[in-house]
C-alpha cells in the first residue's frame, strides 16, 4: 500500500506543487467526458478533490490512496463551501484499497435515515461528519475533565464492575454467578458505596469516568448504560464539591464552545419548584410562576378555593386560537390538574376569560397587578394544592416557550437544599429523594428525629444538590452521612430493617466502625453534557454504539438467548415468557 503523506482536510494552498498522497473513502465521484473525472476522497480530516483521468471502476464508499500533486484551482471551479475548495489534486493515480458495496444510506450531507437502519450500521453511521464530530467532542471533553480533575489534586480510581446492588433508585442488571450457581452479582448503578469506601481509606480526592447501568426505560436522556463523571471528596461540605464540579464542566464547556461560562447561580430546591415549577429548571427562559393565593382568598369561585393557585403569563400571546387552547387544557389535564384557566387582557384592561364571571372586580385588578399583565398578554392559572399547581404550570412554561436545545447559550444551575424524601410509598415508608446515604440538613436533624408524621418527614431537607443545564438535570451529589447511627436511623425510616441493612449494606456500616471522615460527591451524566454542548436532542448520538428506544442493538442483535451448555454451567433454567 502507498503510504499516505497527508490529510485531506489538512491540504492548503501552501501545499501547492507537493506531490502527496492521500487516504480514505469516496465520497463523490463525478465523470467529465471520457478521459477525466473528480473524486471527492473522505478522511476524519474533511474532503479534498481529486483529478483522475477516469473513475470507471471507482464507487461511492470504496477506500483508496490517491497520489498526485496539489494545484491551485481555476477560480470558477473553486468550491467556497470547502475548506480545501481552492485547491485540488491534479493528474492523480489511484490505488484501490477496498471495494464497497452501495451504503443502505447516503453519507454525506444530512439525510433523515430511520435510525435502527443507521445503528445496524452504525460503522457507516460513524463517517458522518455529525458522528465525527460529535464523538470527537465528547473525547476533548473527556479530556477536559480528566484535566480538570487531575489539577484539582483528584486520583483516578476504578471501581468493580460485578457488584453486590447499589441503589439508586432503578433496577439492577444481573449477572449469574459461574463459581457460585444460584448467586448472582449486579452490574453497578454507580459506584456510590465504593467512593465512600475509599473515603474511608485515606483517598481524600476519588475520580472515575464511571460507566453505569441502570435497567430504566429508556428515553431521549437515559440509555441502560451510560458514563458518569464520579467523584468524592473529604473533610469538605457541599460547596467545595460544587466548586470543584463547576470547574471541571466550565473546563468542559470551553474546549467545545471557546468560552467559559459565567459563574453558575445557586437556588434552594423550594425556591427552583415556585418560580419554574421544576427542580431542573430550564432558566434560558423566563414565564416564572407567579403566586395568586392571596389575590384569590376570599373567592365564591368553587374551583379556585383550592390551597394554591399560580399563574404565569405570556407576553403578548392574547391572540392564540380556541382550538390551541383548548389542546394546551387537555394537557394540563392529563399532566393531573383539574383544569386550566385562562384569561386574555383586552385594550382596556378588560379581561375575557370562560371564568371572567366568577372572579370579582377585585380579584381581576389583583390577577393583572400581580402578574404585570397590559394588553396583549394572556395569563394561565392553575389551582390545586401545591405540588400539583407547580407540576402542572412547570411542564406549561416548558410547552410554550422551550427554545430548542442549540439555542439560547448554555444556562447552568445549581439546585441545593432539596428534600430528603420525595414522597411516601404505600405502606407509609419515605422514599429517599437522592440515595439513602444522603445526610439530611444539619439544621433539620432533630424535625427528622421528631417526626413520626410521613408528611411532617416529607418537610426535611437534604444536603443534596443537583447540577442542571438548559433544563436537563445534569447531576446529583450530597454531603454524606459518615455516622454510624444517623445511617441506622434513616434505613430505619425507609422501612430497611436491621437483618435486610446489614446484609445489605453491612460492609458499609462496618467501614463506619473504623474512622469515617465527613465526606461528600457528585457525580453528572457525560453523555447528557456533551449531547448539550454539541446540540443534540438525543444522547445517542453522542455515544458510539447506543441502544434503540427497545433497549436492543440491532447491530450484535443483543439481547440474545444463550445455548444449553451456558446455562447448565450458571446453574439457570429459563422459563417461558409469562403471557
Ligand atoms: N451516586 C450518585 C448517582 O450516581 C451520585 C452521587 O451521589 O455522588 O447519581
Amino acid at each position: 500500500m502507498t503510504k499516505r503523506t497527508d490529510y485531506c482536510g489538512r491540504l492548503s494552498s501552501d501545499d501547492i506543487g507537493r506531490t502527496v498522497t492521500v487516504c480514505g473513502w469516496v465520497s463523490k465521484r463525478r465523470e467529465h467526458g471520457e478521459f477525466l473525472a473528480f473524486v471527492d476522497l473522505r478522511d476524519r480530516t474533511g474532503i479534498v478533490q481529486c483529478v483522475v483521468d477516469h473513475a470507471h471502476d471507482i464507487r461511492s464508499e470504496y477506500v483508496l490512496a490517491v497520489t498526485g500533486t496539489v494545484r491551485e484551482r481555476p477560480p470558477e471551479t473553486a468550491n467556497n463551501d470547502l475548506p480545501t475548495g481552492s485547491i485540488e489534486i491534479g493528474e492523480a493515480t489511484v490505488e484501490i484499497l477496498s471495494h464497497a458495496e452501495p451504503p443502505p444510506f447516503q453519507i454525506s450531507g444530512r439525510v433523515d435515515v430511520d435510525e435502527t437502519i443507521r445503528i445496524r450500521h452504525r460503522y457507516l453511521d460513524l463517517r458522518t461528519s455529525r458522528m465525527q464530530r460529535n464523538l470527537r467532542s465528547r473525547a476533548a471533553i473527556n479530556a477536559a475533565i480528566r484535566r480538570s480533575m487531575d489539577d484539582q489534586e483528584f486520583v483516578e480510581l476504578e471501581t468493580p464492575m460485578l457488584i453486590a446492588s447499589t441503589p439508586e433508585g432503578a433496577r439492577d442488571f444481573v449477572v449469574p454467578s459461574r463459581l457460585s450457581p444460584g448467586n448472582f452479582y449486579a452490574l453497578p448503578q454507580s459506584p456510590q458505596l465504593f467512593k465512600q469506601l475509599c473515603m474511608v481509606g485515606g483517598m481524600d480526592r476519588y475520580y472515575q469516568i464511571a460507566r453505569c447501568m441502570r435497567d430504566e426505560d429508556l428515553r431521549a436522556d437515559r440509555q441502560f448504560e451510560f458514563t458518569q463523571l464520579d467523584m468524592e471528596m473529604s473533610f469538605v461540605d457541599g460547596r467545595e464539591v460544587r466548586a470543584v464540579i463547576s470547574e471541571a464542566v466550565s473546563e468542559a464547556a470551553e474546549v467545545i464552545t471557546g468560552e467559559r461560562p459565567d459563574s453558575i447561580p445557586e437556588i434552594p430546591w423550594s425556591e427552583a419548584m415556585n418560580r419554574y415549577g421544576s427542580d431542573k429548571p430550564d432558566i434560558r427562559f423566563g414565564l416564572e410562576l407567579v403566586d395568586l393565593t392571596s389575590v384569590f382568598s376570599d373567592t365564591d369561585f368553587n374551583a379556585f378555593k383550592a390551597p394554591t393557585i399560580k399563574g404565569i403569563k405570556v407576553e403578548a400571546g392574547g391572540d392564540i386560537g380556541r382550538n390551541q387552547l383548548d389542546q394546551l387544557t387537555d394537557k394540563a389535564k392529563s399532566w393531573g390538574a383539574k383544569g386550566l384557566v385562562w384569561v386574555k387582557v383586552g385594550s382596556s384592561g378588560e379581561v375575557t376569560s370562560p371564568v371572567a364571571k366568577f372572579m370579582s372586580e377585585a380579584e381581576i385588578s389583583g390577577l393583572l397587578s400581580t402578574m404585570e399583565a397590559t394588553e396583549g398578554d394572556i395569563c394561565y392559572l392553575v389551582a390545586d394544592e401545591w405540588r400539583k399547581v407547580v407540576h402542572v404550570l412547570g411542564l406549561l412554561r416548558l410547552e410554550l416557550a422551550r427554545p430548542p436545545v442549540n439555542e439560547g447559550g448554555l444556562c447552568f444551575l445549581w439546585v441545593v437544599d432539596f428534600p430528603l424524601f420525595e414522597d411516601v410509598d404505600d405502606d407509609g415508608n419515605p422514599l429517599p429523594a437522592h440515595h439513602p446515604f444522603t445526610m439530611p440538613h444539619a439544621d433539620d436533624l432533630e424535625l427528622l428525629s421528631k417526626s413520626s408524621v410521613a408528611s411532617d418527614l416529607l418537610e426535611v431537607r437534604s444536603q443534596a444538590y443537583d447540577l442542571v443545564l438548559n433544563g436537563w438535570e445534569l447531576g446529583s451529589g450530597s454531603v454524606r452521612i459518615h455516622r454510624r447511627d444517623i445511617q441506622q436511623q434513616i434505613f430505619h425510616l425507609l422501612g430497611i430493617g436491621e437483618e435486610e441493612s446489614q446484609q445489605k449494606f453491612g460492609f458499609l456500616m462496618d467501614a463506619f466502625r473504623y474512622g469515617a471522615p465527613p465526606h461528600a460527591g457528585f457525580a453528572f451524566g457525560i453523555d447528557r453534557l456533551v449531547a448539550l454542548l454539541v446540540g443534540e436532542e438525543n444522547i445517542r448520538e453522542v455515544i458510539a454504539f447506543p441502544k434503540t428506544q427497545s433497549g436492543t442493538d440491532p447491530l450484535t442483535n443483543a439481547p440474545t438467548s444463550i445455548d444449553q451448555t451456558q446455562l447448565d454451567e450458571l446453574g439457570l433454567r429459563v422459563l417461558p415468557p409469562a403471557t
